[in-house]
Parts: C-alpha cells; structure tokens; sequence
C-alpha cells in the first residue's frame, strides 16, 4: 500500500485508515477537511461508504500518529489496517464491522420504539399531557421523563456527542440538527417536569414532548439501520466475488494427493481439479483437459476450452474434464484478488459530481439552523397559543426534516451498487471519474487487432514455399507481436527447426529484422520494405490479390531482396457488427484505428459497419488521432489490448482495456473489460450512462424533499390550510428519504449488457 515518489517531488507516502462512526456526508466532508487542512498532507479522500480514507502525505513532515489523532479529534474512531492484510481480510473486517454496526442500530431502534411506545401510552393519561399541575398528572410526567431518558442517554446518545465533537470543531453535522431538535424538545419538556408548579401558578400549563423526543430518535435510529443494511446490500457484489474461491485445494505433495487450506498453496505446486469442482488459483495446465465456466470473472457465458499449456484463472469453475495444473499466482497476486482490489478502490473513490453534493451540505447545516431560528421566532411572534410551544416544536421539525442524509447517500451509494455490478458483468469501472468521463463518450475508437478481430490470426498462404515461412519465424520468434506467433506456430506446425537469430531489431507498425547466418532477414509490410529500400514490384499481383480478401501480407527479404510473402487472416469476432450497430444507436461514432494496410482496414470497418477508418498508422500516429479528435471537441473512448496500446489508451478519454478471459493488463485502461467481447464496451458506456442519470436523480430527489420539506415543517402552510407538519412524521418521513434514495441506487443491480 505504500509507494514512495523520488526525486524532485517531495516524498510521499500513501496509507488507508479505516474510519469508524461516519453517518453522512457532513460526516465524512469533517473528516476530509480535518486531513486536509492537516500540515504534511497533499490530498485526502475520505469516503463514507467504504469507511476509509486514502491519504497521501510525505512522511518528513507528518507521522500516521498524527493523522490517527486527527481523525479522532473529530469524533470518529480511526485504525490504520492491518499490514499484512488483502484485500479480502479487508473485506472481512469490513463485514464484521458492518454487522456490528447493523446489530447495534437494531438493538438501539428496538428499545427506543419501546419506549417510545411506553412513553406515548403513559402520556395519554388524563391530565398527563398537558393541562392542570395535579399531583397524579406531575407523576405522569416523571413517569415519562423517567422513559425517555434511556433513549437519549444510552440509543440516542451518540447523535450528541457527536454534535458536541463537531461544535468543539466549529462544525455541524446532520448530528448538530439530531442533537439540537431533540435537545430543545427535551429541555423544554425536563423544564415543564421539574417546575411545573411553578409555571401552572403563572397560568402557562405545564406541557411535555417526551414522547416527540422519543418517536424521532427511534425514527433516525430506524433510518440509520435500513441505510446501514441497504449500505451492506450495494457491497454484495465485491463480496460475492470474494465468495468464489474455493476454501482448499487439492494438491500433490510427496506424490500423494492431500487437501490443503488455499492459505497454504505456493506457486509451483501442482494442484488437481475434478470435475465440477473450482480452480483454486492462477495457473497452466499440465495435463488433462477440460471446460472451464469463466464467467464469474469475465461475464463469458460460454465454457472456455482448455488443455495443456492454457493458463487457468482461479475461482472458475470446472466442467466436465478434470485436469492438473502448475500454480503460477497465489494470493493477492491472482487476478481474482486484482480484481477485487481494483473494484474496492472504485468503490471507494468519488466522482466530480459528489462536489456538488459536498458543497451543498456544507451550507446545508447552517442555513437550516437559521432556518429553525428564524421559524421560532415568526412562531413566537405571530402564532397562536401556547406560542412558546408552538415555536418549539415548528423549529423542532425544521431541524429534524432538512438532516442531509439522503445527499449524502446519494452518489456513493450509485457508484458502489454500478461498479460492483459492473465486476459481476465482467467491466471493471476504476472509479467515479472513469464513470463519470464514460457517460460523454461520443467517439469510440477500436484498435482493430484484438478488439474487432479475433487478434488471432491463421495463416492464409505462403508464397515462396517453406524456405519463406522457416526464415520469417526465426525471426519472429523474437516478437510478441500477434502476427508473430501465428507464424512461429505455423512453423512449429510443420515441424521447423527454428534456428536463433542475432540483431533482432523491432520496428513497431512495420515489422521485424534479425541477422541469419550473416544475412540479413527483413520480415514485415510495406513500409518495412519501403524503410529497407526493398522492391515489392514483383510479387505486387500476389500481394494485392491476398489484400482484396482482407488479409495482411508479411513480406519476407534476405540481404535486400525479395524472398515472397505470407499472408495472414485476422477473422472479424461474430459480435463485432452488433456492437458497432449499438454504439451507433448510442449516438457514438465508431472509428477503427489500426497499423493494418488500408485495403484490409477497409474491409473490416465496412463488414462491421463503421462510420471511419484509420489505417496504416503507426503507433505514435494512434495518440496523434486521438488528439485530434479531442481537438475536434470528441469525447474520445479508445479501445485496445491494453498491452502495447498503452500511450493512446491513456490519451483517451476513456480508455477501454479489452481482454479475452485473463490475460488483461487490468491497471491499464479507466475500464476494463475481462471479456473479449466487443458489445462489453456498449455494456460500460450504458452502465456509466444509466448511473450517471442515477446520481442525478438522487441528488434531485434529496434536494426536492428538502427544499418542500422545510417551509412545509416551517408552517408556510398553516395561515392559508391550517396545516402542520407533526415532528414525528418528520422524522419518518426522513428515514423514508435515505431508503428511497439508497433503493433507487440498488436498481442497478439489475444492470444488463443489451
Ligand atoms: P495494429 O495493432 O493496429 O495491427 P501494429 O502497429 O501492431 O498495428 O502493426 C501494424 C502493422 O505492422 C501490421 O499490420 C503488420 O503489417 C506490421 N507488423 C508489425 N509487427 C510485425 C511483426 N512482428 N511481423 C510482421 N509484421 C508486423
Ligand atoms: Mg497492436
């Protein structure tokens, strides 16, 4: 977790510290202002959801201890995780934190609802309530004050110490309105209980509002834990992915075949599967052969073939075969836990938009303590009698129904629920920017190895005979290039020996070079040859027939002359065309981008019907387009492998690593897609889409239930209706707010790549 920047940057140093206690946005903005404004610190990211804070500092300046206590001078309980830990002991403790939390809130809510039950039965009583200072009705009134201390002292308790924490931080927090609004209903009432006599012999009726004080506490506690459990449902999906490995595994140790706890697993054991049975980590096949299901991890609904030498992905599940494998990857080094790693950092991260969500509740809590002020004080003047009680419990309302809590809920909530469902489908979102920069796409650029095509390519024919192919591998031996191995298993194919080559030089877009047996061997295109000064008139029939039917020529010449060529055929993916068509429908522009001639370019961008092509480029020429479109004013997704198409996945916008089951450089691109299915990208570009309009709707809605429900509380409504808004449904009614806003974001769990 910690990585260290040299150099003329001054040193700094990342950590995570779990936070604990945070209810709300106000909550987790203190917590991000305490750190921030602590000296040492470059930037913090606290987040309310996950209960972290990412914090990068330099260490000369500032120690851990010291953010710790900052963090806990707040109010709020801070942990450093453990060293050791993954990113599923992570989780794990998440959990157990979670349940705990889950578990408190009920036990509060259960016995505050009680009470409030007790206290509102005591208070029907005649003469309990309100009205004469009788010797029976003063002792109802202990009776109730006597009920509803434990719900303020014990369930409700937090709430004011928290508030107190935040006032000693010149602050406040949905906690202060919690703290206030009850408080004052509660000091009012303890008044009315103490000196009753008193105010009766000065004709104001004693009247109390312990059962006020009571329903709304029990009401914020009912709130807090459906949001609590609602909060613990939009992290199913990393759990569920933790879920998947298999708690042991079958390995072979001195040759006898024992169980062992996955812990124990090392790379290079060998570890047997059977049939119907999970991987229980990275690795390749040995022996035997089988299907695996990958689609947990890539959304690949199709079993995926495997025999000796494929590479298998823990957590898969296998089918009917059974096979042996050698363990390459163990722990937090397999893509499993990469991947879970990956999406705990997207859910934890925080969209642009959650500033706009920040800064209204950062004005929030103190406009509405004027607010209650202010409706005290026009109650107190203008309202009828008893007036000072009216003006209480108006105020009352207003704190209790303008808590911020569902905009606080509002976008953490979504991107959590869309991230994660995201994981589930097999499109890894890196966070709330990533998402909220892939809702503008309107260019998506495919670079056409790999992504539209197979990136697989079978050789088509060999013009030269033998001798052509034998030179062109040994050369290509070398490369890593597509094209490379397709040759080089051609060769091996036909049984070549394939003899090692000096001065291997890669000229990237073109093609290769080696010295063989003192000669020097060019294997590449047209350019190649053009670089290398070479004619290509003679075999220019036979290349340009192999062109018209969309295959690739790889041109083959020793000491500067023409020995004949290969041509190669890169077959386009079934559902190429589908998804070009549903990106279009999108409104986005689709553009094949590709080193490829321009005749073969040509046939694939019409065969999946794509509005441009971009052909014969080179790879600094990829980042020079994607420039230009962004100059255009494009908001440009550039789709690639992710491993050599590294420089314009980053230029891009968005950049979209596409894989095909595991082998993605998962850290390269903004999203991800495990699986090498074109219409994943549509899939990614909707789901930041539908979350993004999510988020909006949230913000709105939390907004709207604010912006009606003050006046409303306030009594705007009462010289015209006489009507009023009771504290109680208030209270309910905020509850009700956090729910809707957390449900809403639950509703893309039911996301669907079209
Ligand atoms: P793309 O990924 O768009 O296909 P590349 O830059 O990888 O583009 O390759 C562009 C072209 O350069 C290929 O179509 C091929 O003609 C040639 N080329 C690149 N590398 C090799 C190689 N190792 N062997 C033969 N040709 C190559
Ligand atoms: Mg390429």
């Amino acid at each position: 977790m910690t990585d260290t920047v040299t150099g003329t940057l001054p040193a700094s140093e990342q950590c995570t510290i779990t936070v604990g206690g945070m209810t709300c946005a106000a909550c987790s903005s203190r917590v991000q202002r305490a750190l921030e404004t602590t000296p040492g610190v470059s930037t913090a990211n606290v987040n309310l959801m996950t209960g972290a804070a990412t914090v990068r500092f330099d260490p000369g300046a500032v120690s851990l201890d010291v953010l710790i206590a900052r963090v806990r001078d707040t109010g709020y309980d801070a942990s450093l995780p453990d060293p050791g830990a993954t990113p599923e002991t992570t989780l794990d403790a998440q959990d157990a934190e979670r349940a705990a939390e889950d578990r408190s809130l009920r036990r509060k809510f259960a016995v505050s609802l009680a009470l409030a039950l007790l206290t509102t039965i005591v208070g029907l009583f005649p003469g309990g309530m309100s009205g004469e200072a009788t010797g029976s009705a003063a002792l109802l009134r202990w009776l109730q004050l006597a009920l509803a201390l434990p719900v303020v002292l014990w369930a409700g308790r937090h709430f004011y110490v928290r508030a107190w924490l935040a006032f000693r931080h010149h602050g406040a927090d949905m906690n202060t309105l919690i703290a206030v609004g009850t408080g004052a209903a509660l000091l009012f009432s303890i008044a009315m209980t103490v000196g009753g006599g008193w105010f009766a012999s000065h004709g104001i009726a004693p009247q109390v509002y312990y059962e006020v004080v009571t329903w709304l506490i029990a009401f914020i506690l009912l709130g807090n834990w459906l949001e609590a459990r609602a909060r613990t449902r939009t992290a199913g999906a990393i759990r569920a992915l933790a879920g998947l490995r298999p708690a042991t595994a079958r390995v072979l140790r001195d040759g006898n075949e024992v169980d062992v706890p996955l812990a124990e697993l090392r790379v290079g054991d060998v570890a047997l599967v059977r049939p119907g049975e999970k991987i229980p980590a990275d690795g390749t096949v040995l022996d035997g052969s089988s299907h695996v299901d990958e689609s947990m991890l890539t959304g690949e609904p199709l079993p995926v073939p495997k025999a000796p030498g494929d590479a298998v992905t823990g957590a898969t599940l296998n089918r009917a075969g059974a096979f042996r494998f050698r363990v390459d990857r163990v722990g937090r080094d397999t893509v499993l836990s990469r991947i879970i790693g990956l999406v705990q950092q997207a859910q934890a991260s925080r969209p642009p938009i959650q500033r706009l969500a920040d800064r209204i509740s950062g004005v929030f809590v103190p406009v509405v303590m004027a607010l209650a002020v202010a409706t005290f004080v026009v109650w107190y003047d203008l309202g009828p009698e008893p007036r000072l009680v009216q003006a209480l419990v108006s105020a009352v309302t207003v704190l209790v129904i303008a808590c911020p809590c569902a905009m606080g809920l509002a976008v953490p909530t979504a991107v959590m629920v869309s991230t994660g469902r995201g994981a589930e489908l097999g499109i890894l979102i890196r966070g709330g920017e990533a998402l909220e920069r892939a809702e503008g796409i309107d260019t998506v650029v495919f670079d056409k190895t790999g992504t539209l095509t197979a990136g697989h390519p079978a050789l088509a024919t060999v013009h030269g005979g033998g001798r052509v192919l034998a030179l062109a591998a040994a050369v290509e031996r070398r490369s890593e290039h597509p094209i490379a191995e397709t040759i080089v298993a051609a060769a091996r194919e036909r049984g070549m020996q394939l003899p090692d080559v000096a001065g291997f030089a890669v000229h990237p877009g073109k093609g290769v070079t080696a010295t063989l047996d003192g000669r020097h061997i060019a294997v590449g295109n047209r350019a190649l040859m053009d670089a290398e000064r070479i004619p290509v008139g003679t075999l220019s029939a036979e290349a340009d027939a192999q062109a018209a039917r969309a295959r690739t020529v790889v041109y083959v010449a020793a000491d500067g002359a023409l020995q004949g060529l290969l041509a190669v055929e890169d077959p386009i993916k079934r559902e190429s065309g589908d998804a070009v068509r549903a990106l279009q429908a999108l409104d986005v522009q689709v553009v094949v981008l590709t080193g490829d001639s321009r005749a073969t370019a040509e046939h694939v961008g019409r065969a999946v019907g794509a509005d441009r092509v971009v052909a014969e480029v080179l790879p600094e020429g990829k980042l020079a387009e994607i420039r230009r479109l962004q100059a255009e004013g494009r908001v440009v997704a550039m789709v690639g492998d992710g491993l050599n198409d590294a420089p314009a996945l980053a230029a891009a916008d968005v950049g979209i690593a596409m894989g095909t089951g595991t082998d993605v450089a998962m850290e390269t691109g903004a999203v991800t897609l495990m699986r090498g299915d074109p219409r994943t990208v549509v899939g990614a570009i909707a789901l930041s889409r539908r979350t993004m309009r999510i988020i909006r709707q949230n913000l709105f809605w939390a907004l709207i239930y604010n912006a009606l429900g003050i006046p409303v509380a306030a009594g705007v409504l009462y010289p015209l209706l006489g009507l009023r808004l009771s504290p109680v449904l208030a209270g309910a009614a905020m509850a009700l707010s956090s729910v809707s806003v957390v449900s809403n974001s639950l509703r893309l769990r039911s996301f669907h790549v079209a």
